[in-house]
């Protein structure tokens, strides 16, 4: 193992694995701890890390299946998701749980997380220290899902999980790799954004099924062709 990987190991807080009888060595090799959900839900609970800890009703952890195959990222708890404990509730959740539904996925069977756990005031954008000292819980969380495909929504989840600063449309439409893990990612619009411009809720259909093409052994593609039934199931959803 070396230093910078020990390094990422520590700052995660995760355990590197250690021979107890240097003499006894074979040649099987070194393999970090993986963290746990029970010890890293409980640290996140009891997280002050940073300023927003002060402000909030709860932390909001994540939810979902822990073995998904497809993984949501957002930003950071609105005001529902403060009160209930959980992301994407209101109707930002509703529509994201539809736009699930249209590429065949119960919301229970994919895992929902945000970039920070705990509301920043008014929902004014994470900063950057706020996102530096909250996303190494992510980071666990996406060591333990191992998720096949990160769907991140809205800017701020793709500009944090990408290390850039392009434009979000400049980003939709590719397949993205998510850290040394490349993991592909595919990049959306948030919600909430879709809330207050539906005209472009095809566009993000599109990247759904984009993204799902990702997780069919037979790579499939969509063309961007949308099924009416899924038009409207997201039409349907209120704006
Ligand atoms: Fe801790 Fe993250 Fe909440 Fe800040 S936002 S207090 S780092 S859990």
């Amino acid at each position: 193992m070396n230093y910078s990987h020990r390094a990422y190991l520590n700052t995660l807080e995760i355990l590197a694995w250690q021979q107890r009888n240097p003499r006894a060595a074979d040649s099987t090799p070194a393999c970090p701890r993986l963290p746990d959900w029970a010890s890293l839900q409980s640290r996140v609970a009891a997280c002050t890390a940073c300023g927003l800890h002060s402000s909030r009703t709860q932390t909001v952890f994540g939810t979902g299946s822990r073995t998904a195959s497809l993984m949501v990222i957002g930003e950071a708890p609105g005001f529902h998701e403060d009160q209930q404990g959980e992301p994407f509730v209101g109707r930002a959740g509703q529509l994201l749980t539809a736009m699930l539904k249209s590429i065949g996925f119960e919301r229970s069977q994919v895992y929902i997380a945000n970039i920070l756990k705990c509301r920043p005031p008014n929902n004014r954008d994470p900063q950057p220290e706020e996102v530096a000292q909250c996303t190494p819980f992510l980071d666990q969380q996406i060591i333990l899902i191992q998720p096949d495909v990160i769907l991140a929504v809205g800017r701020i989840a793709s500009h944090y999980l990408l290390k850039t600063r392009s434009s979000l449309e400049s980003l939709r439409g590719k397949v993205h790799s998510y850290s040394d893990r490349q993991i592909p990612l595919i990049v959306t619009y948030h919600p909430a954004y879709l809330l207050r411009n539906p005209i472009d809720k095809k566009k993000a259909y599109v990247d759904l099924r984009f993204a799902r093409t990702l997780l069919q052994p037979s790579g499939a593609s969509t063309n961007g062709t949308i099924p009416l039934s899924a038009q409207q199931t997201l039409s349907r959803t209120q704006t």
